[in-house]
């Protein structure tokens, strides 16, 4: 009998090794300590045996039972954590699946606008300029020949930092930086952000200007008109009817503004130019001997002309955009129409 215990021992063994499911761990449990397993079998029999054999016998059988039921847990343990081991770390494939599409991102429809205008003066011969966008106030306003106490101040609603330093309201000390280190002849072309307080349909806190100065010693207003006319054609449409208003601006003198023929109703009058049939789209002028004093150039032989537009006005003319706010919003569907 004792022999039969052992061979229990380690046929249990065994089989709980190669149990691979808990189906196998339990069948393996009810093969020899179930209700007709064979070591309860044996333990029953135990009574058949001499007496003084059976204590030995019978502590044996207990034993073996004990580590069969100890085995059954421990198999059942390693299982699951197996298991759970296997949840965590498993990495699903599907082979047929379509792949994921990366979607090519693309420039703002502002930086493209702007590209466009530089493109066509640097073909020109213009140079590319930037300044700051936290300025001096001597830079945006006293050099371009706006004082302290002058009303022109009041149409830039400026973010002040402190009475000396704003967020520029134009690209204009641009002008005076490059020409205060540079001397004329000069071509520039400077692209940039610029703030003003206001906001609305038509009207960012911040929004985007190109200023383009052109400087020697015989510029004149028919090289304003030609190049300003050549630029609108290349941008609009070589059909574009051209106007030039007289104007004002405290840095240049005669100053002008410029409308082109309605984009949308073709001059015939609607409600983008107010039944005009033309729509402002920059100002210009002839430098003022002023301005050219401020930064040293000398006005009795120096001339030149400047002029500024805002890129968002023309982008939402070109394209038919009726908010500008729509430019700021990075909403995804207006952006990839572009
Ligand atoms: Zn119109």
């Amino acid at each position: 009998m004792e022999e039969a215990l052992t061979t229990i021992r380690q046929e249990s063994i065994l089989d709980l090794r190669n149990a691979a499911s808990e189906a196998d761990i339990y069948q393996v449990k009810s093969k020899y300590i179930g209700r007709s397993g064979s070591l309860t079998q044996l333990i029953k029999n135990l009574i058949t045996i001499p007496a003084e054999q059976r204590a030995v016998v019978g502590k044996l059988a207990n034993e073996i039972k004990k580590s069969i039921e100890a085995g059954v847990e421990d198999a059942l343990k390693c299982l699951r954590e197996n298991k759970k081991q296997q949840a965590m770390g498993r990495v699903d494939i599907d082979l047929t699946l379509p792949g994921r599409c990366q979607s090519l991102g693309r420039r703002h429809p502002i930086t493209q606008v702007t590209d466009e205008i530089v493109s066509v003066f640097t073909e020109l011969g213009f140079q590319m300029a930037e300044g700051p966008e936290i300025e001096l106030d001597f830079f945006n306003f006293e050099a371009l020949n706006i004082p302290k106490d002058h009303p022109a101040r009041d149409m830039h609603d400026t973010f002040y930092i402190s009475a000396e330093v704003l967020l520029r309201t134009h690209t204009s000390p641009v002008q005076i930086r490059t020409m205060q280190q540079t001397k004329p002849p000069l071509r520039i072309i400077c692209p940039g952000k610029v703030y003003r307080c206001d906001s609305d349909v038509s009207h960012t806190p911040m929004f985007h200007q190109i200023e383009g100065l052109m400087v020697d010693n015989d510029i004149s207003f028919g090289d304003l008109k030609g190049i300003l006319t050549l630029f609108l054609h290349r941008i609009f449409s070589e059909k574009t009817s051209i106007r030039f208003r007289p104007s004002f601006f405290p840095f240049t003198e005669p100053s002008a503004e410029v409308d082109i023929q309605c984009v949308i109703c073709r001059g015939k009058g609607c409600r983008v130019c107010k039944g005009t049939g033309w729509l402002e789209i920059l100002g210009c002028g002839m430098v003022q001997p002023a301005v050219f004093r401020n930064v040293g150039y000398d006005p009795e032989t120096t001339t030149g002309f400047a002029f500024g537009l805002g890129v968002e006005r023309v982008a939402m003319l070109k394209y038919g955009i009726n908010d500008i706010r729509l430019f700021f919003e990075n909403d995804l569907r207006f952006l990839s129409q572009f």
